[in-house]
């Protein structure tokens, strides 16, 4: 059984289609195993988001997630990880294939309706940002 981290940003959270969005993990065979609807401080979006501080876009990173709350849930299952990449579709919604979640809802690059960690490891590491041990099932 794996866990990986999804955060439905707040681009998706403003459209009101968090339900949908969690429903598409369901509907893979992923379960819930902790969720939170939070609004993010700028320093714990600067912190989630270190790995990327030197990158061009990290100012409007930051600022985007910090715009309006977000949904933070564990998702639980086989190949948890991968599964949920594939469900996000790329990282750019004009690239994203058709029946994905940012093809479905996703506007831009940087409102692009979902983050999913995109490994194993760094799920732990995500996961231990957001959730003490004896929130998840
Ligand atoms: P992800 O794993 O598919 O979310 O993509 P990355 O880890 O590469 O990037 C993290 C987030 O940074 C993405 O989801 C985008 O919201 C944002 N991002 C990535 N590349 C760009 C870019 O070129 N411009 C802007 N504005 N945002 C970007």
């Amino acid at each position: 059984m794996e866990q990986t981290l999804s955060i439905i940003k707040p681009d998706a959270v403003a459209k009101n289609v968090v339900g949908k969005i969690l429903s598409r993990f369901e509907d893979a065979g992923l379960r819930i195993a902790a969720t939170r609807k939070m609004q993010l401080s700028r320093a714990d979006a600067e912190a989630f988001y270190a790995v990327h501080a030197e990158r061009p876009f990290f100012g409007e990173l930051v600022e985007f997630m910090i715009s309006g709350p977000v949904v933070v849930t564990v998702l639980e299952g086989t190949d948890a990880m991968i599964k949920n990449r594939d469900l996000m579709g790329a990282t750019n919604p004009k690239e994203a294939e058709a029946g994905t979640i940012r093809a479905d809802f996703a506007e831009s690059i940087d409102a692009n309706a979902v983050h999913g960690s995109d490994s194993v490891e760094n799920a732990a590491i995500e996961i231990a940002f957001f959730f003490a041990q004896k929130e998840l099932s």
